[in-house]
């Protein structure tokens, strides 16, 4: 029997099956075809705390030791990134040595822009071996390892830490409880833990279902968050939604009872709108996703029917529940387009849909959209090839098509 990962309740109730699918992440070889591992992939809510999360946990090592997603990809994350670091060196009058650590910083692209600000004392914990490479190459103290209490012991000084950042990671994260012991472990008497996560409201509002995969265990509202932190002595003070990632909460953490715990107004507001999504809300999304599906279907054989090309435009790896919960392979979408090289000659797992360089000379009557998320930033730089007649399919929140 599973248990709730923030409560240990058993008392979970089912919201959306997916039934077994490839992990998300699992871009193929042309030899590796068909040969691909299933895991269940279910959506449940406990009725004890309401934490929203999956019901099994594909192990770590399959997940994070090496993966192809480089945050610096995109510059909506470049300017969102540069905000944040600006917004906490004034609102925590953060000193230039002042230490600043990034749990699963990726490629560094964060820290970096606390660089830019003249803030050099930053350190990144990063899992994935390839991906410490970029980091390092920027010059930014890199430690290959999970974060969790134990790292957290190994490599830093008990208070020794004025603010540590965990962005769209704090959902993937198998050793959650160990991870918080960390963090308290680090955090200076004045220190903040900034964490970004993916908000279970925005998922259910635009229908994002997309973003229920694998290395997502679970997803918050900021009550749970709270809920976490609590039996650690740490308190949220602060908090606002953001549009990042298709809708996100930014939380500002510190030791309960501390110098900075001092509830703000945006806190409050941001807890409130939380009241809405209840399992019994929950329980309505699901059926909204059934409804979608279907029609996602039909949308896209009409086109086929008519005779035109479609390609997917971005292979993130949420598309992969978009395509293979839709049933939608490779008789439908010819190709995957990608800008990421690491991803280039792989092949999309379950539906086959081969990886390939995005090309200008080569262009389809439509794009699915799949990285939707930063859907303005892509239309905008395409506006060449929308006013040579092709079309971006948007899948969410409803089915549009831009360039009609
Ligand atoms: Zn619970």
């Amino acid at each position: 029997m599973t248990k709730c990962r923030g409560c240990s309740s058993t008392d979970l109730a089912s919201v959306l099956d997916f039934g077994a699918q490839p992990w998300c992440n699992d871009f193929l070889t042309k030899d590796r075809l068909g040969k691909e591992e299933y895991y269940p992939l279910e959506l449940v809510c406990c009725r004890d705390c309401e934490l929203l999360q999956l019901s099994y946990t594909v192990p770590k090592e399959v997940m994070f030791f090496d993966h192809q997603y480089l945050s610096s990809m995109t510059s909506t994350l470049g300017k969102h990134f540069l905000d944040i670091a600006k917004e906490n060196k004034g609102q925590f009058r953060l000193d230039n040595d002042d230490l600043i650590v990034d749990i699963g910083g990726n490629d560094g692209f964060q820290l970096m822009q606390y660089k830019e600000l003249g803030l050099n004392n930053v350190v990144n914990v990063e899992s994935a071996e390839n991906i410490c490479m970029f980091s390092r190459k920027k010059g930014i103290k890199t430690i290959n390892a999970f974060f969790n209490e134990e790292t957290a012991r190994k490599h830093f000084e008990p208070g020794g830490t004025r603010l540590i950042n965990a962005s769209g990671v704090f959902f993937h994260l198998e050793e959650l409880h160990s991870v918080i012991r960390g963090i308290k472990h680090m955090l200076s008497e004045d220190g903040v833990f900034v964490v970004q996560f993916m908000y279970a409201g925005a998922m259910v509002e635009n229908n994002n279902f997309d973003t229920v995969y694998h290395e997502h265990l679970c997803y918050y509202n900021l009550r749970n968050v709270i809920d976490l932190l609590k039996p650690y002595g740490l308190e949220v003070f602060d908090a606002y939604h953001s549009d990042i990632h298709s809708g996100s909460i930014i939380a500002k953490v510190t030791h309960a009872g501390g110098s900075l715990d001092k509830k703000t107004e945006a806190f409050r507001g941001t807890l409130e709108s939380d009241k809405k999504y209840t399992l019994e809300e929950y329980l309505r999304f699901f059926k909204t996703v059934e409804n979608y599906k279907s029609r996602l279907q039909a949308f896209l054989t009409d086109l086929k029917l008519q005779g035109k090309t479609i390609y997917a435009y971005g292979g993130p790896a949420k598309g992969n529940t978009l395509l293979n919960y839709c049933d939608i392979d490779d008789k439908i979408i010819d190709k995957v387009v990608e800008i990421n090289k690491l991803k280039l000659g792989f092949y999309m797992p379950q539906s086959h849909i081969p990886i390939v360089l995005e090309d200008k000379e080569d262009l389809p009557d439509y794009y699915l959209l799949l990285s939707h998320n930063f859907a303005k930033e892509i239309i905008r730089k395409n506006q060449d090839i929308i006013s040579k007649g092709v079309k971006f399919i948007i899948p969410f929140p409803e089915i549009q098509v831009v360039g009609e």
